[in-house]
């Protein structure tokens, strides 16, 4: 199936405010019939991805990826998001079919389902040197106001963060889409309460989707009577990134000993991709091969420490 969603990038003519909108309603169905999520869920992991989506969107360099992990103690577990700078997205929580009851104001209860005591962690790989790892307490486990902390509190960057997901009374998802507007350093600061106000005049980013809405006027209302431009128009889609030799590469990283005791049981071991439930499946050959490529890897890693004794 075919899922591909829209986002655009505008900058205020000023060049002080940043929006990157998208609307992800595709992703979110396509996420909700792969890990038959309830409506509770649909709302919680649609949301997380549809955040991821847009932190993927800022990225820059080739290879770049950035994953979102969300902990908030709550039943639906944990939380894992991942998008890349080629417009792929793809999440997965530990229990995609925790329902509650709607919250006191009637809506999908994704802040009792994420829970609100634990941390929300970002981790931005470059495609080069160490990963970039931010991370902030969780405060509503709403998620949207989750994100805008921690883009305040780790990345000293004043950010508001919508997100919003509706689904259909047999929960198929009707809408989905999100947004982060951001401060940039040389904002006016006058400029901020109006763009406030207009937001929180505007009707729900997931209503005004569910009506039709295009993202070049729902960017309008946001910026209201400051004028800006669209920089950026693209696409990004729910699809998993996964293959064979990635999780070989991860079998092999549990070292020999490990892969020893499972080819000495003569079974053949099953993976599935928690993202896209694709099985991988190692005969007792393969596994061999696994063993033997430890063994190789924890001799070139001895002689390397050996050489760097040496120097
Ligand atoms: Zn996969």
């Amino acid at each position: 199936m075919d899922n591909k969603c829209r986002v655009i990038t505008a900058l205020s003519k000023d060049g002080g405010f940043r929006l990157l909108l998208v609307d992800s309603t595709n992703a979110v169905e396509k996420m909700r019939q792969l890990h038959i999520t309830s409506k509770t869920m649909t709302a919680a992991l649609g949301r997380s991805i549809t955040a991821c989506a847009i932190m993927g969107k800022m990225l820059k360099s080739e290879k770049s990826s950035v994953t979102l992990r969300i902990d908030g103690g709550g039943p639906a577990g944990r939380i894992v998001c991942v998008a890349d700078c080629e417009g792929n997205v793809r999440g997965c929580a530990d229990n995609p079919d925790v329902e509650l009851e709607p919250n006191d104001q009637g809506k999908l209860d994704v802040g009792g389902a994420v829970g609100n005591n634990g941390s929300i962690y970002i981790v931005k790989d470059l495609g080069f040197g160490e990963p970039y790892v931010g991370y902030s307490p969780i405060v509503s486990g709403e998620i949207a106001e989750d994100i805008t902390e921690y883009y305040t509190v780790s990345e000293q960057t004043p950010s508001v963060c919508a997100l919003g997901v509706r689904v259909f009374p047999d929960g198929s998802c009707k809408a989905a889409g999100g947004y982060i507007l951001q401060l940039m350093p040389d904002a006016n600061e006058f400029i901020t309460p109006i763009l406030q106000a207009n937001i929180d005049y505007m009707p729900s980013l997931s209503q005004l989707i569910a009506d039709g809405t295009s993202l070049e006027e729902i960017a309008g209302m946001i910026f209201g009577l400051v004028e800006f431009n669209i920089l950026e128009e693209g696409e990004f889609e729910y699809r998993c990134t996964c293959g064979k030799e990635k999780y070989a590469k991860a079998l092999v990283g549990l070292g020999s000993d490990e892969l020893r005791n499972m080819r000495d049981e003569g079974q053949p071991i099953e993976i599935v991709c928690q993202f896209c439930n694709t099985k991988y499946e190692f005969n007792t050959e393969e596994l061999d091969e696994l063993y033997q490529r430890a063994i190789a890897r924890a001799e070139a890693a001895a002689a390397a420490a050996e050489d760097e004794e040496e120097e």
